[in-house]
């Protein structure tokens, strides 16, 4: 067995991994490198695309699978398989796809074709996110993809007691001292602190991910929660709901009624006088823009700061952003929500179980280790198992 790293080791983007048997081959995840415009995709030759029979994805997130219409616009025909909510967040694609959970459930080993099994478990980083364990001749190799054990939200079968001949695991906060646990925390002492207070707190979070830990969190301090109805949707949602988010959370939110965000947005569309009274008073207020780039959510984000509340930022910020303006300026707090591991927690994690060879995948940083059996790589990378 070959793998061949075409993206996502030593840089951020472009996750993309092609496992080569000898007789068959296969890709995990297609992502795009949005930081880097002068080189988007995998580093994938015709050949290894249209001789790749199933591209299995991990997630959603574009750089996991922001390259697959590439992928096929060269030639890629084999089979996408994905989890059924990772395919709903997605656009159709013209080829066979296959849901995770029509082959078996969360832990079960699938007998995908001859000469191919696998299983897959949930990797708690957001609604249908999985991770993977392939075994083909002989030989047998794991993909973390983007992983979290501790979040407040999702489920995660947690990597344990596996042997494989490599593991491609998260690693995507590198040397970044604060563990999961420890951001939980620091967020939660903000939040009590803030809900001493009367004013508003804006959560900029992405569309799928951080935003159902923030509410969580929320509602557990009684703060009521203002935000898009697809949140509620989604907590209520009953294919979703016993598959992928924790009984913990279920609980923590089942009597939970959100406040409609609508007639804050119109107001801030229309930069109306009322935009101010409506943000005001105590409350938790979500907008599903991470970084602030609609001016209707900048809107939002300076009456915030008017009434007397607190922009609060979870997550990476684009340079480019309004959030990270904010910040700069010191008019925004800065408290992570971990939905990836940092080095330590990698180690952990590969501790748990019996991996030949460890590659640390997801961080730009150049990260040196000194064990014999982590190895450090980049795309263009191959190592024979
Ligand atoms: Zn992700
Ligand atoms: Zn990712």
């Amino acid at each position: 067995m070959e793998l061949y790293i075409a993206g996502g080791c030593s840089e951020h983007g472009r996750n993309a991994f092609l496992v080569n048997s000898g007789s068959f081959s296969f890709l995990v995840d297609a992502g795009i490198m949005k930081e880097k415009p002068e080189v988007p995709w995998p580093q994938l030759s015709d050949e290894q695309i249209r001789g790749a029979s199933v591209l299995f994805l991990t997630h959603s997130h574009a750089d996991h699978t922001g390259a697959a219409e590439w992928l096929i616009g060269k030639g890629f025909s084999g089979i996408i398989a994905a989890s059924r909510e990772t395919f709903r967040m997605l656009p159709a694609w013209p080829v066979r796809t296959v849901c995770l959970e029509d082959l078996g459930g969360p832990l079960e080993i699938t007998d995908f074709f001859p000469g191919l099994k696998f299983l897959w478990g949930r990797s708690g980083h957001c609604v249908g996110s999985v991770w993977y364990l392939f075994c083909a001749g002989g030989r047998s190799v794991l993909f973390s993809g983007d992983y979290q054990e501790y979040s407040a939200a999702y489920r995660c079968d947690e990597i344990r007691d596996y042997s494989a001949d490599a593991a491609v695991l998260d690693c995507a906060y590198g040397y970044e001292k604060e563990d999961a646990r420890v951001h939980r925390r620091q967020l939660s002492e903000a939040l009590d602190a803030f809900a001493l207070k009367d004013g508003p707190l804006l959560f900029p979070v992405p569309s799928h991910g951080r935003g159902l830990d923030v509410i969580r969190l929320l509602e557990e301090r009684g703060i009521p929660v203002m935000a898009d109805t697809s949140f509620e949707e989604e907590i209520r949602d009953e294919h979703i709901r016993p598959m992928w988010f924790s009984e913990s959370f279920l609980q923590a939110v089942s009597g939970i009624s959100i406040l409609s965000l609508t007639p804050v947005k119109e107001a801030a569309e229309k930069n109306d006088t009322s935009l101010m009274q409506l943000v005001s008073g105590r409350k938790g207020i979500l907008v599903k823009d991470s970084q602030l780039w609609d001016p209707a959510d900048i809107r939002i984000a300076e009456a915030v700061l008017a009434a007397g509340g607190n922009v609060v930022l979870t997550g990476k910020q684009d340079p480019a952003g309004y959030a990270r303006k904010l910040y700069d300026e010191k008019r925004a707090v800065f408290c992570r929500i971990s939905v990836h591991q940092n080095a330590e927690e990698m180690m952990r994690l590969a501790d748990k179980n019996r991996f030949g060879r460890v590659i640390p995948y997801h961080c730009r940083q150049k990260l040196v280790f000194d064990r014999d059996n982590v190895f450090v790589l980049e795309a263009g990378d191959r190592v024979e198992l």
